[in-house]
């Protein structure tokens, strides 16, 4: 059996450089598109050398303004240039395939697919990301897997980031994969008493709808082999492999903010009940004692 007839068949339509406000390396925004489903799934990717293969691939009639505007360019944009594949302050130089027209693996200008690589796969959340919700820490999960990704190392867990190298692959399957109207019920159902798990079987959905392969096409077109996986979601680390063409190596624990330090991190009656279920009900590996609030039986809703 072929490889694109058991996963989904992703395709790079266009990658830039984000400078971001943190101070932190820039980023390059992945932005993919799939024969699933129709929805933008994107890759934040940390280090300019780690290239999509079907970005960079040459495609019929390609000009260099094209490779350069869709992304598929070595080194870094300026104005005036003339080359994708070249930059001449840099003294960069992409090799491709006389034939097939793959880019072609170069040690000086593309990441090394055997290097261990810090991923983290996450799926939107709109109100976690852009409302400051404390009834999850989508947020914050994703703000840390950026700073990992950045540093070489955190002194306060001694874990080994990833020193400018990483990819976030961000897929937009909302509220665990039942959309936004469908989550805002289920947080209506929890201020009913349901926790997380039962308000979605309430709903008569799966308590967890995701689907992470298209995460898997995408970690694969960007040539990576060996993951560090940012989870404590142990399906995620089952669905992080596909050998050969993709390994999970290690699991990185997700330790929440507030457990590394009291004064910072969300704080939340919510965001406890919302930890307490993932340990208790879906096996997620935080193992941290916790002080968590009293869940609140509802064993009668259902
Ligand atoms: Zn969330």
């Amino acid at each position: 059996m072929t490889i694109s007839s058991e996963l989904p068949i992703v395709e790079c339509v266009a990658r830039a450089r984000i400078p971001t406000t943190t101070g932190g390396p820039d980023i390059f925004l992945h932005l993919y598109k799939n024969n699933k489903d129709d929805k933008e799934h994107l890759a934040v990717v940390f280090g300019e050398d780690i290239r999509s293969k079907s970005l960079f691939k040459t495609r019929k009639n390609d000009t260099q303004q094209d490779r350069m505007i869709r992304g598929a360019y070595v080194g870094k944009l300026y104005p005036g240039r003339e080359s994708a594949d070249v930059d001449d302050k840099q003294k960069l130089q992409l090799q491709f395939d006389s034939e097939t027209g793959a880019l072609v693996y170069d040690a000086n200008t593309t990441w090394n697919p055997e290097n261990n690589t810090l991923v983290r796969i996450h799926s939107e959340c709109y109100t976690g990301e852009n409302v400051w919700s404390a009834r999850c820490d989508c947020g914050e999960q994703f703000d840390r897997a950026g700073h990992l990704m950045a540093i070489d190392r955190e002194p306060e867990t001694n874990i080994i980031g990833g020193n400018g190298h990483g990819v976030i692959v961000y897929l937009r399957q909302e509220g665990r994969g039942i959309g936004l109207a469908e989550k805002l019920k289920a947080y209506n159902l929890q201020d009913l008493g349901a926790d997380t798990v039962q308000a979605n079987l309430l709903l008569k959905h799966p308590a967890d709808a995701r689907d992470f392969s298209i995460g898997k096409s995408i970690l694969i077109d960007l040539n990576i082999k060996n993951a560090r996986l940012l989870t404590n979601n142990p399906d995620k680390i089952e669905q992080a492999n596909y050998p050969p063409l993709l390994n999970c190596v290690e699991r990185v624990p997700m330790i929440p903010i507030n457990w590394l330090n009291s004064n910072n991190g969300i704080k939340s009656k919510e965001i406890d009940g919302y930890l307490r279920t993932k340990m208790e009900k879906m096996g997620h590996l935080l193992s941290k004692p916790l002080n968590l609030h009293t869940a609140e039986t509802v064993n009668t809703l259902i």
